[in-house]
């Protein structure tokens, strides 16, 4: 079974188009949050996770465009970003957001945005929140978005490994409990503006199978121009070109 884990996508539909096209036939896409905010085409998005049956969980401004007070710890341009995309959401795209779980398990995978013991604000970047997350969750392993950088913790005898999480890495799955992070579709903070997505390849006999990280360009001027056109932040049209 191949699935494509897509995080962080942050009303980018140029993006997103360019990733759906890169990978090509896929069993399943899963999503981990913050499918809005930011960018200048959230029906869009919506509209097309919705057309590929994608599934998935809520990020911190997928719910502060519900009007959630996650907007409360935004800084001054996301703060607006998130205001802009609660005044212009159809409604479908507001009930489309409002069903969305804070935390799913799908199989051997835990799905969340940030981690799983706080799922809309806590951002997995040290050994110890790490090894919480592995703690909190039911399953073997868990997926999470949120900090827009790619990256994998495995669950080692004695310690937590971080391993390659770079264009083209593959990473087994069969060899430790793993902590996935895909990077971002939308607005990647790596250093590299191409956006960023997981494939797993999960053989459904019980071997537990891959996980590969894949980059893909796409056409960021377009997105940064409609940014600016629709009156958001420009240091959020910027910031696309030089992935941070
Ligand atoms: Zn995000």
């Amino acid at each position: 079974m191949r699935i494509a884990v897509l995080s962080d996508i942050h009303s980018n539909l140029v993006a997103l188009d360019a990733v759906l096209e890169d990978v090509g036939v896929v069993d399943a896409v899963w999503h981990l949050g913050d499918v809005v905010g930011y960018g200048p085409d959230p029906d869009g998005v919506v509209e097309r996770l919705v057309e590929i049956d994608a599934i998935g969980v809520r990020g911190n401004h997928d719910a502060a465009a519900l009007g959630g007070p996650e907007i409360e710890w935004f800084n001054p341009e996301a703060r607006r970003a998130a205001e802009w995309t609660a005044a212009v959401i159809r409604p479908a795209t507001t009930e489309w957001l409002r069903a969305l779980p804070e935390r799913r398990a799908i199989g051997d995978m835990t799905l969340v945005h940030g981690s799983p013991r706080d799922p809309l604000r806590e951002y997995v970047t040290t050994l110890e929140v790490a090894r919480a997350a592995f703690d909190g969750m039911a399953t073997e392993h868990g997926l999470h978005g949120h900090t827009h950088v790619p990256l994998a913790y495995v669950l080692e005898p004695t310690r937590i490994g971080i391993k390659d999480a770079r264009d083209g890495s593959t990473l087994d799955l069969a060899d430790h409990r793993a902590f996935l992070n895909p990077g971002s579709v939308g607005q990647p903070r790596d250093g590299d503006p191409r956006a960023s997505y997981l494939v797993l390849d999960l053989d459904v006999a019980g071997a537990a199978g891959t996980a590969t990280w894949q980059r893909v360009e796409y056409d960021i001027d377009r997105v940064a121009d409609a940014i600016r056109a629709a009156g958001l932040p420009a240091r959020l049209a910027d910031r696309l070109s030089v992935g941070l």
